[in-house]
């Protein structure tokens, strides 16, 4: 799998399937340590919610640790059947701040590997019952469910975040906690709720660049 591999089957944007929401609300059930939350995604529910990002991320999400000790916040579930903590009478109670997962589904996409500014998209595998009814073009699906802001945020993150490879590469092992800590407070804590994200996200990665460099002495 590649460096942003989805796991998923590659689409073709230009290609189109087939998709019914059956309003079952199982793809938000069964998603223990799945949904990813970005740092965009956390901005925008700690507007909804009126908390700041911490207290959104302290209440609403657990930390994974991803390829290269870099961590991620996923939604927290909640048993009997591991359903995201949003899942209210099979409705989404944060639709309009849900994550960029959840608004692409059943599609997904992350940067290509040479980084020049394209994106790889896949579709979901799972749930074979939404996947008849009507045709949609995948560009178009994309294009209609992701804003512009989100596609480029994810292109600049995964683009940073291979620049902090060679610097985590060089800070001591017994330092690991540092550099998590440093991780999530650029990525995901650090902001302005009266700024705009994209900014405040470009200064923060030059910032994480920086605490890197000093771990490594
Ligand atoms: S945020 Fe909303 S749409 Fe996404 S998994 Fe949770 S309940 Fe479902």
């Amino acid at each position: 799998m590649g460096k942003f591999d989805s796991g998923y089957p590659l689409m073709d944007p230009n290609k189109s399937f087939r998709f019914t929401c059956q309003q079952c609300g199982n793809c938000c059930r069964r998603v223990a340590n799945s949904v990813m939350v970005e740092g965009l995604d956390l901005y925008r529910l700690a507007e909804l919610l009126h908390m700041d990002m911490a207290e959104v991320s302290r209440r609403y999400t657990d930390t994974v640790m991803l390829a290269w000790g870099t961590p991620a916040l996923v939604l927290k579930v909640v048993k009997p059947d591991d359903a995201c903590v949003f899942l209210k009478d099979n409705n989404c109670s944060v639709h309009p701040a849900r994550t960029r997962a959840c608004r692409m589904y059943p599609m997904s996409a992350v940067p290509d590997e040479t980084l020049k500014d394209t994106l790889i998209f896949n579709v979901s595998g799972e749930q074979q019952h939404h996947f008849n009814g009507r045709w949609y073009r995948a560009r178009k699906w994309i294009d209609d469910n992701v804003h512009t802001v989100d596609q480029t945020y994810v292109k600049m993150e995964c683009r940073a975040l291979l620049e902090c490879v060679p610097i985590m590469n060089r800070i001591p092992h017994d330092r690991e906690d540092d550099v998590r800590s440093q991780m999530l407070r650029w990525r995901f804590f650090e902001f302005d709720m009266d700024q705009s994200f994209l900014l405040q996200f470009i200064d923060n990665m030059e910032k994480l660049k920086q605490a890197l460099e000093q771990l490594t002495i």
